[in-house]
């Protein structure tokens, strides 16, 4: 399913995938989730996606063949190819640890092409094994909704650092994951959703939080620190009023509308407000190790693949519960 431009329907479409270059492997996909980046892609608000762009950076698939160099991966292996997809290992924070933040880095479904397809290439180095015993439809969700939301979550901090009421705006495929890490964890969950969803609060409620309303309420408690998962830059100032001194606001989407102008009181008494980008393969390792012995129980809607443009509707429409995921073979 090709993009050949923003703001277009993608098309069904033949294109050639070729072999695995050095370091490199095919990927016969089987289940590709579907995230909320998908559709700030789609609509531009990304600049310099490739084009025309095969979307999906949630894959699960076995790998076909490899390329010269590969060592770690064989064929029959299955595998999850995550957003990060190549960084250049040489820039400040390539060095120090911080990949996630490379100059130079390549994005699955961004700048390299995705899994909304029945092949892929992914450079060897950036797969992660899937852990058994979950599905190719389950195990989707966990390679960006829960990897960049446990992402969000570390940096939010966990009960040794004093967060013990932890706020989650926005309620879909990333937060459903958070909520069970977070209270895993022995966290305490407040869920805020958009006004009248209720069927949103229901499964937050359901998922082990303690408390659900709407966005722009007071939660019954002062959070310690908060995650905002819609990409509503209005939800800031609304975190920033719900949260204790010394608390932070963690912004886990790659783009949101402007943050309105806010009365600095609110960020007074050592608040913070951070955002938090893509991921390093480090923490995909330490959550796909974590998610089976949470365990965290993924709820999917599975479209086919040919049916990607009506579940990416859904998604912008707020009518998916959990996550969506695009069914291939
Ligand atoms: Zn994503
Ligand atoms: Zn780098």
């Amino acid at each position: 399913m090709l993009l050949a431009e923003p703001d277009t329907r993608l098309r069904e479409s033949s294109v050639p995938i070729g072999e695995p270059g050095p370091g490199r492997v095919r990927i016969r996909v089987h289940a590709c989730g579907i995230c909320r980046t998908d559709l700030h892609v789609l609509d531009g608000e990304l600049p310099g996606p490739k084009l025309p762009l095969i979307l999906g950076h949630q894959i699960v698939g076995t790998v076909e063949e490899i390329g010269s160099g590969v060592t770690d991966l064989r064929a029959g292996d299955r595998v999850g190819v995550p957003w990060l997809g190549w960084t250049c290992g040489e820039c400040r924070y390539c060095r120090s640890g911080a990949e996630n933040l490379c100059d130079r880095a390549l994005f699955t479904g961004y700048t390299i092409d995705g899994g909304y397809a029945e092949a892929a290439v992914a450079d060897a180095r950036f797969c992660f094994s899937i852990p058994e015993g979950y599905s190719d439809l389950e195990a989707a969700p966990l390679l960006c909704a829960g990897l960049i939301g446990f992402r969000c979550l570390r940096m939010a901090g966990d009960l040794a650092a004093g967060v013990e009421r932890l706020g989650i705006y926005g309620f879909g495929a990333a937060a459903h994951i958070v909520a069970q890490v977070a209270r895993h964890q022995g966290q305490r969950v407040f869920a805020f959703t958009r006004a009248g969803d209720a069927d949103a609060q229901r499964f937050a409620l359901d998922l082990g939080a303690e408390w659900a309303g709407a966005t722009d309420d007071a939660p019954p408690e002062e959070l310690d620190a908060a995650v905002i998962f819609a990409p509503a830059g209005d939800l800031v100032p609304a975190a920033l009023r719900a949260m204790r001194k010394g608390g932070a606001v963690v912004c886990g989407g790659i783009h949101m509308s402007d943050i309105p102008s806010f009365p600095y009181e609110i960020l007074w008494g050592e608040r913070v407000v951070r955002s938090v980008a893509n991921l390093t393969r480090e923490d995909g390792i330490a959550f796909l190790r974590l998610a089976p012995e949470v365990p965290v129980h993924t709820e999917v809607e599975v479209f086919p693949l040919s049916e990607a443009n009506e579940a990416l509707d859904r998604l912008r429409a707020g009518r998916i519960r959990g996550a969506a995921v695009l069914q291939v073979d």
